[in-house]
């Protein structure tokens, strides 16, 4: 099972999820955003998706039969900035992925999509479900280059015989109770890691990004799914039978929405501290809410979350957060030096 982007923070779950059902991941990422630690499950190959060779000979030397793209640059805001940058790491990166599969015989694909194909749905209020059938309107670079992603993996799909399931993340969050691997972002931008680490006082204070949204406490709704669910959908979208040919896009969320004020309030109950915070503006492109139609996962995939309750996904996270998590002081960057790679691996 080739993973790429296998050494960042849903990958490196899904790793671990891999392995304990009996496949047998291989970890291709080239660590510009990855963490080697998380690198626990498989094999490990240093390379970057834009390059076709080191894809064509990963695979080859691997036996690969089926293959799960997480591999991308994901910062909204950087999207904004530099789209040059985002389509050419995640449109670009996947053309050469899926023309590496497709020379190889590799028929099967699991892709790392996101709610922000959705954009802003008109008309709909911020608690309202968004199903998979609702047109797609993405407010980014970053969502932009997600559907176009979705839509090239379609059309290898009819045209090669491929098939595919794009998976539509909402919010990711928590990580693994054995404590090994978590969340670790650099620069870190997420509600629930920032929130932990004002309360632990290791962080900033943590700026709401404004209250003036049309939902019950005025903060943004989003649907958290704990990382280990997230994980677990990606076993799912694998085992589920399809025709060649055929791809769906699936949302991958609770159906539940919490406000930013209650994740702090989670924060808060989980560390027994207070979330130091102040109030600040909207955040540019933040739709007031996002909250999934999980039910197609459901009838698909037979999937459904298990531990995404938002206490749980907060306990889970800050357990993580307050232990040495690997992070940034560990973080590595070994451009083509394989041998420290497999001397630090694990
Ligand atoms: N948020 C916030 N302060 C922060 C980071 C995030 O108020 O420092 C809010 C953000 O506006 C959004 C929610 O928390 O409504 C979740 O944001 P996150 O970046 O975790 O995920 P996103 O929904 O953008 O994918």
């Amino acid at each position: 099972m080739l993973v790429t982007g296998g050494a960042g923070y849903i990958g490196a779950h899904t790793a671990k999820a891999l392995a304990e059902q009996g496949y047998r991941p291989v970890v291709f990422d080239s660590l510009r955003s990855g963490f080697l630690p998380a690198v626990r499950w498989g094999d490990f190959v240093h390379g970057d998706i834009r390059d076709g060779r080191a894809l064509r000979e990963a695979i080859a030397a691997h036996g690969i039969r089926e293959a799960i793209h997480f591999a991308s640059l994901i910062e909204v805001g950087r999207s904004v900035e530099r789209p040059d940058l985002f389509w050419d790491v995640n449109v670009g990166g996947t053309a050469c992925l899926l023309d590496a599969l497709r020379d190889c015989g590799v028929n099967r694909l699991v892709f790392s999509s996101s709610a922000a194909v959705y954009g802003q749905p008109e008309g709909l209020a911020a608690a309202d479900l968004l199903s998979e059938t609702l047109p797609t309107v993405p407010t980014s670079p970053y969502g932009d280059t997600k559907l176009a992603c979705e839509r090239m993996i379609a059309a290898y799909c009819r045209a090669f015989g491929l098939s595919a399931v794009a998976l539509r993340y909402f919010n990711a969050a928590g990580a693994d109770p054995s404590g090994l691997i978590g969340e670790a972002h650099d620069p870190e931008t997420h509600l629930i890691p920032l929130a932990i680490a004002a309360a632990l006082g290791t962080g900033k204070p943590l700026t709401v990004f404004g209250q003036d949204f049309p939902t019950p406490d005025g903060s943004c709704l989003r649907d958290y799914i704990h990382v280990t669910d997230l994980a677990a959908a990606h076993v799912a979208a694998l085992d589920v039978e399809l025709p060649a040919g055929a791809f769906e896009a699936v949302n991958v969320g609770t159906g539940r929405g919490w406000s930013v004020l209650e994740a702090i309030e989670a924060v808060e109950r989980a560390l027994c501290r207070p979330v130091p915070r102040t109030l600040g503006a909207r955040r540019a492109g933040d739709p007031p809410g996002l909250v999934a139609d999980p039910s197609r996962a459901r009838t698909l995939l037979g999937w459904s979350p298990v531990r995404s309750s938002l206490d749980q996904i907060v306990q889970d996270a800050a357990r993580w957060h307050a232990d040495q998590r690997y992070g940034r002081s560990v973080k590595v960057n070994l451009e083509g030096n394989k041998e420290t790679i497999s001397s630090l691996r694990g």
